[in-house]
């Protein structure tokens, strides 16, 4: 099998698509992921890279970039934009978060193994191939299934390692979730490199979601309004949460989940978030907000042991409101969450 040499080199207002060979596999047919790469009229530099499917379920990211290379006008593009729709494509074809003979996490291996299993080559190639040559990247993912999250990027700090916030805010979102990351995940190890990479959360595993995937494409076009890649205002909230924790409840019976509220709700103390029927007994549990909260995720899928998280909530005093973004570029648009919780009554 011979190697294809990835050239990401494209000449103004051209769009190329191809394929990565990574490795075979036990039948000697190849594992390969797609790429698609278009470069503006109006200039060849930033470098963005937008994947999706490093998780092979989470589906909502391919259909953004979809979006991205039908609806962006190389007339009005400024850099090139290089886009692989499905990395992990052997997780993809099973319909599984990973490969399930290989069973690693794709995004626990990064930057990969030129001479690994099948999930440590394809990080190799995408790593090397592909983000190494980005300026900076966004990198699309979903909640697991059941998990269904208000849109976010993830910013992830490891060992004194911390990113810029800025490239988190400039998808737009009303919420940043920090948390502590592990050692070969793709944002972590592009970072420690001098790469951007924005994980950004939208959606659930297993659908495409018309909402998700709209917020996600609206991310992506006001990321690159942002850095200039394309002429217009990115619009950013006039408050964003930076969120460092949140609280999970269960539900302390087995049975169906049946939701009451939906993510991005702003709740108070005792509302009811959801019931839990077991089919067994009748019994039923109520599942209540324990103080005014925000809804950042509900179970999407029904079926509940005694332990499963039901519902994922912010309580206000959890929430850092960080300072406005002002730039020339950005247009300041509300925030729901303020404006819920001011109409609720309720103080951030
Ligand atoms: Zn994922």
């Amino acid at each position: 099998m011979v190697e294809e040499n990835v050239d990401l080199d494209v000449e103004a207002g051209e769009v190329k698509k191809g394929v990565v060979f990574c490795t075979e596999l036990e039948d000697g047919s190849p594992v390969v992921f797609p790429y698609f790469v278009m470069r503006g009229l109006k200039g060849k530099k930033p470098v963005l890279l937008l994947n999706a499917a490093i998780h092979g379920d989470e589906l909502n990211g391919i259909e953004v970039i979809n979006r991205v290379f039908e609806e962006v006008k190389l007339d009005d593009l400024c850099g090139t934009v290089v886009g692989v729709p499905v990395v992990n494509t052997l997780a993809f074809r099973a319909r599984s978060r990973v490969d399930p003979i290989d069973d690693k996490n794709l995004n626990r291996v990064f930057p990969g193994k030129k001479n690994g299993t099948v999930t440590e080559r394809i990080a190799y190639h995408f790593f090397n191939d592909f983000v190494k040559k980005a300026d900076f990247g966004i990198d699309l993912h979903t909640g697991m299934k059941g998990h269904l999250l208000v849109p976010h990027p993830r910013l992830r700090t490891l060992n004194g390692f911390k990113p810029s916030l800025e490239h988190y805010r400039a998808v737009g979102t009303e919420f940043i979730f920090q948390n502590e990351g592990e050692k070969g995940m793709l944002n972590i190890e592009a970072g420690k490199i001098g790469i951007p990479v924005v994980c950004f959360e939208i959606g659930v595993a297993s659908v495409l979601d018309e909402y998700y995937i709209d917020t996600g494409f609206r991310g992506v076009l006001n990321f690159m309004r942002f850095y200039g890649m394309l002429d217009g205002e990115a619009e950013i909230p006039r408050q964003q949460v930076l969120l460092s924790d949140y609280h999970e409840e269960i539900s302390q019976i087995g049975g169906l989940f049946y939701p009451k509220v939906k993510p991005g709700d702003v709740v108070s103390k005792g509302q009811l978030l959801g019931v839990t029927k077991s089919p067994y007994t009748g019994e039923k549990y109520f599942v209540k907000a324990p103080d005014d909260c925000y809804i950042v995720g509900i179970r999407s899928q029904p079926v509940v042991r005694q332990g499963t998280t039901v519902a994922w909530l912010m309580t206000f005093e959890k929430g850092d409101i960080l300072p406005p973004l002002s730039r020339k570029n950005v247009r300041m648009v509300s925030s729901k969450i303020f404006d819920d919780s001011k109409n609720k009554g309720i103080r951030f």
